[in-house]
């Protein structure tokens, strides 16, 4: 059977600089798909539809829902994300590894469904940097901001059903570590057993 593969989960709360990490990764690591997630927020500067997401509308988004379309979705901060089926499982079935990059709630899910997925929680080392990180991002309302804190001290519950935690003070560090996770992930004997096979069968 073909080598399918691996479906790679760096999430976490706002302000631990997900999105930053995943830049980073993406530039560093060969052979990653990143999935581009669905959402019907309104694009912030710079953002470009189909590279960062494939900004839709709410009936758009809702009709997807109806169509199975999605892994998983989340309704988060007053919008709906969520990660197209389609690309991912036909990624994966091809044996390319997949990158997501989404919050706790859908990450919960997509572990549920993939139970081999490897999953990352990035953050910084104290909850006073994130806090500070979430205060001077300077693209929100106050009072958003104030509503991811609140998520984020919920989210912290879920860490425990990780895999691997990056500490993400230093972003070189960081990306450094999430490589190395990768290439520790795709090492694995487990995930290479036609490699053993062919080496068990010299006589
Ligand atoms: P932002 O609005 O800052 O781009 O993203 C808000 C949050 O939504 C981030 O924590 C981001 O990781 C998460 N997110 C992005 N795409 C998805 C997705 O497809 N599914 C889920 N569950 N969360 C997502």
């Amino acid at each position: 059977m073909a080598k399918s593969g691996i479906l790679f989960v760096i999430s976490g709360p706002s302000g631990a600089g997900k999105g930053t990490v995943r830049g980073k990764v993406m530039e560093r690591e060969v052979g990653l798909a990143f999935s581009v997630s669905a959402t019907t927020r309104v694009p912030r500067p710079g953002e470009i539809d189909g590279l960062h997401y494939h900004f839709i509308t709410k009936e758009e988004f809702e009709k997807m829902i109806e169509n199975g379309d999605f892994i998983e979705y989340v309704a988060k901060f007053q919008n709906y994300y969520g990660t197209p089926k389609a690309q991912v499982e036909s990624l994966l079935a091809d044996g390319k590894d997949v990158l997501l990059e989404i919050e706790t709630i859908g990450a919960n899910n997509v572990r549920r469904m993939f139970p081999d997925a490897v999953m990352i929680f990035i953050t910084p080392s104290t909850f006073e940097e994130l806090e500070r990180r979430l205060l001077y991002r300077g693209t929100e309302s106050e009072k958003l901001q104030k509503l991811r804190l609140r998520i984020a001290k919920k989210e912290y519950k879920s860490m425990r059903r990780y895999d691997y935690i990056a500490i993400n003070d230093d972003l070189d560090q960081c990306v450094s570590l999430i490589c190395s996770i990768i290439k520790a992930e795709r090492a694995k004997r487990s995930r290479n057993k036609d490699i053993v096979e062919q080496f068990n069968q010299i006589k």
